[in-house]
């Protein structure tokens, strides 16, 4: 298991629509151990594979509680089926934008279909931190971000802010000071 570097906007790759994996393989198993591995190590409680610059439909969710035993979900190829009227509102975060957290509404629930790590298809009901982040990680295969979900004011200014960031070569300081805080793929009080 490898932990993978994580992509940070602005870079391109996170703008790309990911490629459906024709089979669940050890290469895809491999690629997932990484991608839990990376995100445990974050924190975070999700990734998709083109945060660590891998254009394929695969991503790795846990929202258990951090004193509750881990419950990773690794979903290939995931499609929700079915959005609630209803909506809700959670302050999202996440791992390619650090420390930039504002409060997004979605749908409160949602049906997600994927392969699961066996290659078995599988259906999922999600509500609550679940529903949003499937709904942000699906996101990320389409090359949307959580930040598209705000003003264009404010996209705009953290943008720019991580624009100068990388151009001053400061991205790996977010890294470390990441480590002290709560939320990631993020969601806050919990850490996605
Ligand atoms: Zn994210």
């Amino acid at each position: 298991m490898t932990i993978r570097d994580i992509v940070y906007i602005p870079d391109p790759v996170l703008r790309q629509v990911c490629e459906p994996v024709p089979a669940v393989d050890d290469d895809v198993r491999a690629l997932l151990d990484d991608m839990l591995a990376t995100m445990y190590e974050a924190p975070g409680i999700g990734l998709a594979a083109c945060q660590v610059g891998v254009l394929k439909r695969i991503v790795v969710i846990d929202v258990s509680k951090e004193d509750d035993p881990k419950a990773p979900i690794c979903l290939v190829n995931p499609e929700i089926t079915w959005t609630s009227e209803e909506t809700s509102t959670y302050e999202e975060g996440c791992l390619s934008i650090p420390d930039y957290y504002e409060e997004v509404e979605r749908p409160a629930a949602c049906t997600v279909r994927f392969l699961d790590r066996d290659g078995k298809e599988q259906e999922l009901s999600c509500e609550g931190l679940l529903a949003t982040c499937v709904q942000h990680e699906v996101d990320h295969l389409n090359g949307v971000l959580f930040i598209d979900h705000i003003s264009k004011l404010k996209r705009d200014r953290v943008v720019k802010k991580f624009t100068k960031a990388a151009r001053r070569g400061e991205m790996p300081e977010f890294k470390r000071r990441r480590a002290a805080e709560p939320a990631g793929d993020s969601e806050q009080p919990a850490a996605e």
